[in-house]
């Protein structure tokens, strides 16, 4: 039976350099299972990604279901990995769906595994530091992503070829309380790290190496800003 599941994307392999059939090989780790990993989980099994792990240790609660679209009412109090595994599943069986109910933290190697891209939907500093110091180690690429109110922002981290995370962010800091969101936000963001992931997977298209794109969505101005390797950066620095 003829599967025109891909047909609308495999219409740009001619113009645009896609490719279906290295999406189809690629293994992407997909840090975070809320607000970001929800858009960016669900355009990346669609579009056909031959293996999504995604990793994150909470239950579903209800005040996450304003922006965290792998997740539903019916679905309180489940484990988000076990969640997002089913909707997945259920959005594309032909792909392959692995859950890590796991904390992301010191030496991340045995969740990430063999996959080619870290997309960073996370919540914590501390968490992008471990995946950040695997990437160095490694070279595995990161899509980075974050949200607040109405703005967020995206880069591509490939060190040693770009600043990396600790670059950006070079202390560790807490929000005081839970940092408010719209929900749309996390969409756009988490939604614009797929694209990145694709466009890296498909060695197609544009990538934000060594800048951090803005969206502001209160005001609708975005800006990209340029970003240097610190050199006494104690992650990637000397
Ligand atoms: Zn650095």
């Amino acid at each position: 039976m003829k599967n025109d599941r891909y047909i609308r994307q495999i219409l740009l392999e001619k113009d645009f350099g896609f490719s279906q059939e290295r999406l189809g090989r690629a293994t992407v780790f997909i840090a975070g299972a809320g607000g970001l990993g929800s858009p960016a989980a669900y355009y990346l099994a669609a579009a056909g990604v031959g293996k999504i792990i995604i990793c994150d240790n909470d239950d579903i609660e209800i005040s996450n279901l304003n922006r965290q679209v792998l997740h539903s009412t019916g679905r309180l109090g489940m484990r988000k990995t076990e969640s997002a595994a089913a909707i997945l599943a259920d959005l594309n069986p032909e792909i392959i769906i692995k859950p890590k109910d796991a904390l992301i933290s010191g030496d991340p190697a045995e969740l990430i595994e063999d996959a080619d891209l870290i997309i960073d939907c996370l919540d914590n500093i501390e968490a992008r530091y471990a995946i950040n110091d695997y990437s160095i180690r490694t070279s595995v690429p990161i899509v980075h992503g974050g949200i607040n109110g109405y703005a967020g922002q995206i880069s591509f981290i490939a060190p040693p070829e770009t600043a990396c995370l600790r670059c950006i962010f070079p202390e560790s800091f807490k929000s005081e309380g839970p940092i408010p969101v719209i929900g749309a936000t996390a969409g756009i963001i988490g939604s614009m790290q797929a694209m990145e992931a694709i466009k890296y997977l498909t060695c197609s298209g544009e990538l934000l190496k060594n800048q951090l794109y803005i969206f502001d969505g209160f005001t609708n101005e975005s800006e990209k800003l340029q970003l240097e390797k610190n050199p006494d950066c104690p992650a990637c620095g000397g």
